[in-house]
């Protein structure tokens, strides 16, 4: 697979007109066939005919879909501590490879990234090796222990936009209080990983018919519920936006309704996000103890999928990431109970998405691309509203940052389909609809498929010029 182009190439960093793409921009409800001029790392233009003479290159986007750049905000790269299943490098080129521009990494590295220092030396590799705009979600306390809150205001100034001990949740009430009250004053946002510890040990999966057939020990919904209402309560009482990440139990999506409901529009903002894998498998797929199917929290029934959905499709979940989890081949290779949890997700997301929400026929274009751009933009401060960088809208004057789909492509998901370190997903094999065939940051074209069915090019070695060092 050539990654750089040849001489008699137009580069990747000069003028780019977009021609003829259906031009979806959630955040300011356009939906139309349109060019998109892109020029010095901007949008210069939106409408249609613009001149091409001064493009260095004219990509024919007729039939594709140009949409913001994808917005993830919950992966694991994995460095420091744990190159050997992702690094910086590898994980941004999965994220472009997937049409995602941008990606929020969570803090589970070691060391933790619950320090300044920790979190400059991300933000320094992202700057130096990244491919893609890389933003650091802090710890909540130090070393994810849940004894010592960080210094919340001094991360926020080093980077950090979100704090989670993800991976871990915050077990002590007290603790919670605390750190929502520091987030809430330092006006960031709190994601917590749900997951009440007293009724988890020693869980490996869900406990249901399966685990029982299994001999496996069975973790329950109720893990997950106890904390989303101890915590709505507490960032009622302290005024701090929350943000339930992966939610996986139909009890979930209930607590979440009423608690949006209640508060309203108006009130302190209560968010929460799916991942592909709780909208499509179940915990069926962990029979044979197969560990691909192994994640934290545990893949559950029908029943729950389906209320994932629909809280989805009724605006109850707001936004869809990927919880990308690498983890290398002989990790996943030891008994269930030994095996660690977690899939990556990142290359798939995008066509499992489509699938689910749009060809069935349950959502359209611009309602589900609005929970993969703007939502996660406005929830990480990313957008331009907030003061952010201005990302997940396509404005002109803005961040050239947009990602090319062909809605109809189809492809099979194969290990050397995946630009990333590590091929641990439960989806090898499976034949997809929709994939991003240009991913363009910073108005650089950092990853192109000539056609929708190639593993990709990655075209400008890294993202230097967006990831500023620290
Ligand atoms: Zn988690």
């Amino acid at each position: 697979m050539p990654s750089e182009s040849t001489p008699a190439e137009p580069g990747p960093t000069g003028p780019i007109l977009i021609a003829g793409a259906r031009v979806i921009d959630p955040a300011s409800g356009h939906d139309r066939i349109a060019d998109i001029a892109i020029r010095d790392g901007r949008i210069a233009g939106i409408g249609p005919d613009l001149d091409r003479t001064d493009a260095d290159r004219v990509i024919d986007a007729a039939g594709l879909i140009a949409s913001p750049g994808l917005i993830d905000p919950h992966v694991h790269l994995r460095e420091p501590g744990a190159e050997h299943k992702e690094t910086i490098a590898t994980g941004t080129r999965a994220a472009l490879s997937g049409g995602f521009t941008t990606v929020c990494c969570m803090p589970n590295t070691g060391p933790c990234m619950d320090s300044p220092e920790v979190l400059g030396f991300v933000r320094q590799k992202a700057h130096e090796t990244g491919r893609c705009r890389v933003f650091p979600v802090a710890a909540a306390t130090v070393g994810r222990r849940g004894e010592q809150m960080v210094e919340i205001e001094l991360c926020r100034r080093a980077g950090a936009v979100a704090f989670s001990d993800d991976g871990d949740v915050v077990q002590s009430a007290g603790m919670m209080k605390s750190i929502m009250t520091a987030v809430a004053h330092a006006g960031s946002v709190f994601m917590q990983h749900c997951q009440d510890t007293t009724l988890t040990q020693g869980s490996v999966m869900h406990a249901g018919s399966v685990a029982t057939r299994l001999g496996l020990t069975g973790w329950p919904r109720e893990a997950e519920e106890i904390i989303i209402e101890r915590d709505a309560r507490l960032s009622r009482a302290t005024g701090c936006r929350y943000h339930v990440q992966h939610l996986s139990s139909g009890g979930s999506v209930e607590i979440v309704r009423r608690e949006r409901s209640e508060r309203g529009p108006n009130g302190v903002p209560f968010t929460a996000e799916a991942s592909p894998h709780h909208l499509t498998l179940t915990h069926e797929a962990c029979d044979g103890f197969n560990t691909a199917a192994k994640m934290n929290p545990p893949l559950r029934e029908q029943a729950d999928v389906d209320a994932v959905i629909e809280g989805v499709v009724d605006g109850t979940i707001t936004i869809l990431a990927t919880d990308h989890a690498p983890h290398a081949p002989e990790e996943k290779a030891a008994p269930f109970d030994d095996a660690p949890f977690g899939i990556i997700g990142l290359e798939t997301a995008l066509s499992i998405y489509a699938e689910v929400l749009v060809h069935s026929g349950r959502m359209d274009w611009p309602a589900m691309l609005a929970l993969m751009t703007v939502n996660p933009a406005r929830l990480c401060g990313l957008d331009a509203g907030s003061g952010g960088p201005g990302l997940g809208s396509l404005a002109v004057g803005g961040p050239a940052d947009v990602t090319l789909i062909d809605p109809d492509a189809a492809w099979t998901v194969t290990t050397d389909q995946l630009a990333g370190k590590s091929v641990n997903t439960p989806y090898l094999g499976r034949t997809a609809r929709s994939r991003a065939v240009a991913s363009i940051v910073g108005g650089r074209l950092a990853m192109r498929r000539e056609n929708p069915a190639d593993a990709g090019e990655f075209l400008v070695g890294n993202a230097e010029a967006m990831n500023a060092g620290s």
